[in-house]
């Protein structure tokens, strides 16, 4: 069994906007950083699996397949903030089906781990609309796939990045067999990810928000981690966890106001890593969310992977120089009241 898999976007660089913040460097940027390391080299890459519309309608409805195919052709912004070149359908169905690549090769235990450098990014694009610089829902298209093809009936989505997963919270919003789990700076763009939004009908109980106010950092995440997250997987019991991996929650993001350091990511990600080892046979894939500053995405991302593999990690840009608001702890404290922890 190879240590881990890896996505790569294949002429990714095509989709850009001049001047927009999601921008090729960003993955070419985390590409060299593991290259340099040794981390990239010598490991496998998968091939996405092709995806027709219809093998994507589980996650998002045809009628916004048909439009976003359109705008792509010409190039037509979806909104103010998300573009679309000519090439953009063609990447983001490749990018969705790397995705379910790795997903799917780490289900089978093909590899250990996997990374999906997953550009476009997918987790604000809902059923209906693409938003927030994602097309399509890389994550929800690899879970469905693992759901539909592969028989699996529970799965954590548990979604990072510094923006609440709108998109993934509403793809499996009445869903029991994927249970998503977001910490996000709140308030903040896309305005959702409340406490209490907590899944409706049958998935009542299997969405899971933790909105972090401004200033909060590596001690709100550990303890959220470790008092929250862990014991809702406990209690799920998911069979694989796929993560929303975004390196926007980092003190150093343009975008943002968490104070999250590389570190502290690193010891997230190996925590979550020794869980799957203990509970779901190492099961865990990460996917390539947000995230703007491409020192933070040098850093995070060499730490993610570090403790995907089980090896050392040494931060080079270190703690947030602003000392860590205490806010959060009211959030912590009504999130365990909650869930009854
Ligand atoms: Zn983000």
């Amino acid at each position: 069994m190879e240590e881990i898999v890896y996505y790569y976007p294949q002429g990714h660089e095509k989709h850009f906007q001049s001047g927009h913040p999601e921008r090729p460097e960003r993955v070419e940027t985390i590409v060299k950083a593991l290259r340099e390391k040794g981390l990239w080299d010598g490991y496998p890459k998968v091939e996405p699996r092709p995806l027709s519309p219809e093998e994507i309608s589980g996650v998002h409805s045809i009628s916004y397949l048909k439009e976003l195919e359109g705008a792509c052709r010409y190039g037509e912004s979806l909104d103010m903030d998300t573009y679309t070149t000519p090439y953009s359908w063609e990447l983001a169905t490749r990018t969705a089906g790397g995705a379910v690549s790795v997903a799917e090769a780490v289900w089978k235990r093909e590899a250990k781990r996997g990374f999906a450098l997953t550009r476009p990014p997918g987790h604000h694009a809902t059923s209906k609309r693409g938003m927030g610089f994602c097309l399509l829902n890389n994550v929800a298209v690899a879970a469905q796939w693992l759901v539909q093809h592969l028989g699996v009936q529970r799965i954590a989505i548990l979604d990072f990045d510094l923006h609440h997963g709108n998109g993934t919270q509403e793809i499996f919003w009445t869903r029991s067999d994927v249970f998503f789990l977001s910490t996000h700076q709140s308030p903040l763009y896309p305005g959702s990810g409340y406490l209490d939004e907590i899944g409706y009908g049958e998935g009542r109980g299997y969405t899971a928000n933790f909105p972090l106010p401004p200033g909060s950092g590596d001690q709100a995440f550990s303890s959220l981690l470790q008092e929250v997250i862990i014991p809702l997987l406990d209690r799920y019991q998911p069979q694989m966890l796929l993560l929303s991996y975004g390196f926007d929650p980092h003190w150093r993001d343009p975008l943002g106001h968490l104070q999250l350091s590389a570190k502290q990511y690193g010891e997230m990600i190996r925590l979550l890593s020794r869980w799957c080892d203990a509970h779901c046979e190492g099961r865990i894939a990460l996917f390539l969310e947000g995230g703007y500053d491409l020192e933070a995405a040098k850093a995070c991302t060499l730490a993610v992977v570090n403790a995907l593999l089980g090896q050392p990690f040494e931060d080079p840009l270190g703690p947030s120089p602003r000392e860590e608001g205490r806010s959060w702890v009211r959030v912590l404290e009504q999130a365990k009241q909650l869930w009854q922890l």
